[in-house]
């Protein structure tokens, strides 16, 4: 079978949403509106709030006679994995099985379901460009309209170019943002994709490069939570206004508690003699030679270093191996999202850094993965 690496399109003609063609009863016509949004009456699909672009998917099983398939989802989205592998099992006759594990991003491909299956469907990601090749990127849409809060944002935005970004869930919806903008004399800039990001204008807890390099004096983050601006407003040191379309709330990012935070744990982290500096088993946040790089700076300062190599990495995991502090080279969001959830302080390895006077305060940076 072919087993070119691919991310499920979207063009309007192969998009399919649950309810229509699913195998229940439903009262739309696909064919008279191809566009038009499944309204889930048929009660049957869990209604998360996404568009799934599953028609594309299904035809590629199907010409690629792929007998196993493997269903990866993030949290956010497993409630709908068990009728999901229903319907791909009814329209392709593949064997369907779910990963139970969890899985935080596209970085989490589940390595192990990957080489039991033909084929494996990962929800909810756009791909990193890396990974196993038998991996299907089925991004999900989320179906928030943008235009409500954008307008709102745009009361608050101090210049008339912005530089705006956003996550996957709403990527397909920016043309609707950067309109919603011009239509109040601002003009919205999105950076380009490129490395781990696959659209212009997304940014990934990882990776704030669209945001970079813009000729604008301040951002607009569409999306929902405090990390994915705190990384825009670090990585820019620019303003950032925030519009949440869950909430239709519309805010400025203050960066000033997070810094506080992350300075009172390298602060706790200068007592540790031994630290482990944590390695993860996840494709997308395996950084070896980094995590090397750490225990070598950490050892010429006379410290006591070790390499730890796990998978997800979770308070319990740490609290008999000894260590004092840790500085985490997986996830960035492990060490700065996580903190309070550990009795030990965690690092980033910038911030490992500035403890050890390699860096300064003042360039205090996120960590990002290239
Ligand atoms: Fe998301 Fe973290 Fe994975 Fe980056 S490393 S894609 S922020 S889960």
């Amino acid at each position: 079978m072919d087993r070119a690496r691919s991310t499920a399109g979207s063009s309007a003609g192969e998009r399919m949403a649950f309810g229509r063609d699913c195998g229940q009863d439903c009262d739309q016509d696909p064919n008279q509106n191809p566009n038009q949004d499944c309204n889930r009456s048929c009660g049957q699909f869990p209604d998360l709030g996404y568009d799934l672009d599953l028609g594309q998917v299904v035809a590629l099983i199907q010409r690629s006679g792929a007998a196993r398939v493997g269903l990866q989802a993030p949290e956010g989205l497993k409630r709908a994995t068990p009728l999901l592998a229903r319907l791909i099992s009814q329209m392709t006759g593949a064997e369907v099985i779910i990963s139970g594990d969890p899985c935080f991003g596209a970085c989490d491909v589940d390595m192990n379901l990957s080489r039991e299956v033909d084929l494996m469907l990962h929800l909810g990601h756009s791909e990193l460009g890396e990974g196993p090749i038998n991996v299907i990127f089925l991004e999900a849409r989320m179906r928030d309209d943008l235009l409500a809060v954008v307008q709102k944002a745009s009361g608050i935005l101090k210049t008339k170019r912005v530089g705006v970004a956003t996550t996957i869930q709403h990527v397909h919806k920016l043309n609707q943002a950067l309109q919603a903008l011009k239509d109040h004399g601002i003009e919205g800039v999105l950076g380009p994709a490129g490395g781990r990001i696959k659209h212009p204008g997304q940014v990934l807890g990882c990776s704030y490069s669209t945001t970079r390099g813009l000729n604008v004096e301040e951002y607009l983050f569409i999306g929902t939570g405090q990390f994915h601006p705190l990384g825009i407003a670090l990585a820019t040191g620019k303003r950032v206004v925030v519009a949440d379309p869950a909430t239709g709330n519309v805010s400025e990012i203050d960066t000033d508690p997070m810094l506080r935070r992350r300075f009172g744990a390298i602060s706790r982290a200068a007592d540790a003699r031994k630290l482990a500096v944590l390695v993860s088993k996840k494709p997308g946040q395996k950084r070896l030679e980094l995590a090397r790089r750490i225990k070598a700076l950490g050892e010429a300062k006379g410290l006591e270093m070790f390499l730890v190599y796990l998978d997800n990495i979770e308070p319990d995991r740490l609290l008999n191996i000894g260590a004092e502090a840790a500085v985490s080279t997986a996830c960035p969001r492990v060490a700065l999202d996580d903190a309070a959830k550990y009795k030990i302080p965690i690092l980033t390895p910038p911030e490992f850094e500035v403890l050890l006077g390699e860096r300064k305060w003042v360039e205090y940076v996120f960590d990002e993965i290239d």
